[in-house]
């Protein structure tokens, strides 16, 4: 399958992508279809070949924040749409997909910090419910609580001053397990360490909590 990109540029430009695969071609807006299924038809050897290439590669690629790459969010996988534009970076959920929109020529680096924010401000919307939720039901009280990006832990909890952190990479898993983190580092403002006592409230509060801790650890990293 070619992508073909309609551009106001001077020449063709066409491009494999390492990450998926898949061809673009950049054409300027003079050119007709037929001249486009041309080149694409003299070039055919030369795309297979690197499809070939890039397919033989054995580890994973990594991330390009390309068109048609697959990215996780909350439990589903969605197929990147990129859009270059002027403008403020954003992206937008789909039903079956994530439109990035970003500055032309952005760098892998900006990409991924655009997409990063977005996890960030889907997480930023959803924890005040989680909280306001369980405070009642827990009697705790949350006096603040952050997102960042840790390597080894999914939350951790300050009993001192009520201050919950939360992992960034809770985005890319379901709801359920954001939510267990939150009841998980609310339950240690009852109970500081991960003892029988915890346990017990943990199976009192969230009887599937096993489960949500499961998936978390076999989850894939951002
Ligand atoms: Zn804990």
């Amino acid at each position: 399958m070619v992508e073909v990109v309609r551009k106001s540029i001077k020449s063709l430009r066409l491009v494999v992508y390492r990450a998926t695969g898949k061809v673009r071609i950049a054409v300027p807006l003079r050119v007709s279809e037929a001249e486009v299924r041309q080149v694409v038809t003299a070039r055919l050897d030369w795309i297979r070949q690197q499809q070939d290439k890039f397919a033989l590669q054995v580890k994973p690629a990594p991330l390009e924040y390309v068109t048609g790459e697959v990215h996780p969010f909350q439990g589903r996988h969605y197929h990147l749409n990129v859009i270059e534009q002027i403008g403020t970076p954003r992206v937008i959920l789909h039903e079956d997909h994530l439109e990035m929109r970003v500055r032309p020529n952005s760098e892998l680096a900006q990409r991924a910090a655009v997409l990063a924010a977005w996890y960030r401000a889907q997480l930023q919307a959803q924890i005040p419910a989680l909280i306001a939720h369980w405070q009642p039901i827990m009697g705790v009280q949350v006096a603040e609580w952050r997102i960042k990006h840790m390597k080894t832990k999914w939350g951790t909890c300050n009993t001192r001053v009520h201050r919950i952190w939360l992992n960034l990479e809770l985005a890319i898993f379901p709801l359920a397990c954001l939510e267990y983190v939150v009841v998980h580092e609310m339950t240690h403002l009852l109970e500081p360490s991960h003892n029988a006592r915890f346990k017990a409230l943990m199976d009192q509060f969230m009887p599937l909590w096993r489960e949500y801790k499961k998936e978390l650890n076999k989850g894939v990293r951002m």
